[in-house]
């Protein structure tokens, strides 16, 4: 497992993420949610309807891994779906959830599976060491049931193993990895494949 995080370093590893992805324009308006894992049993994740752009050390709070608040704060209303991640795979140090345009204009033209191969910025993620592994990205259904969609997660992840991204249907997209930065490099490369997925998709359009 990765090694415990202070909570004040997973606060300002989280405050920095937060300015990097508002930058980008991929958390707008006080949507998303990001979390740091702090040990085997707890996360620091935003508080509730925060901007993400300016986040602030009282705007990070910890859970434990039910999800319950363990200092009094209000999570993310999805703190099911980090938790979820966290519980799973003992590897996974943080979650980062965004609600860019092109992740959801994606899941709403896409099939229930994002299927990429070819592309060489698929090597940008953890263990992936050729552009010819291919790299499946589920979609689910989007609900205001976070714990009905946290067990659908799981269930996909079953029957098909965690992988590294999921989409949620006119929503936004789910990635992790063992630490901040890792979960930052499969951000911005989902974006990027996204983004291919998008354009590739309107130049077979037939006319
Ligand atoms: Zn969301």
């Amino acid at each position: 497992m990765n090694p415990a995080q202070s909570y004040q370093q997973a606060v300002s590893g989280l405050i920095a993420a937060g300015q990097r992805i508002w930058q980008q324009g991929w958390c707008p308006a006080t949507s998303s949610n990001f979390s740091r894992r702090l040990d085997a049993d707890r996360c620091a994740i935003t508080v509730s309807g925060r901007d993400k752009g300016s986040l602030q050390p009282d705007d990070i709070m910890q859970v434990d891994l039910s999800g319950q608040a363990l200092d009094g704060k209000k999570p993310s209303a999805e703190t099911l779906l980090h938790t979820q991640l966290y519980r799973r795979d003992p590897e996974i140090g943080a979650v980062l959830h965004t609600h860019s345009v092109k992740a959801t204009l994606v899941s709403m033209v896409a099939p229930d599976t994002v299927e990429l191969s070819g592309l060489e910025l698929l090597k940008a993620f953890a263990g992936n060491t050729s552009h010819q592994v291919p790299m499946q990205i589920p979609v689910f259904d989007n609900t205001q049931d976070i714990a009905a969609l946290a067990a659908e997660v799981e269930s996909w992840m079953q029957q098909h193993g965690t992988g590294h991204a999921y989409l949620i249907r006119g929503h936004g997209l789910y990635t992790w990895g063992r630490d901040l930065p890792e979960s930052l490099r499969h951000l911005e490369a989902l974006e990027f494949l996204l983004d291919y997925y998008w354009h590739a998709r309107l130049a077979v359009r037939p006319s």
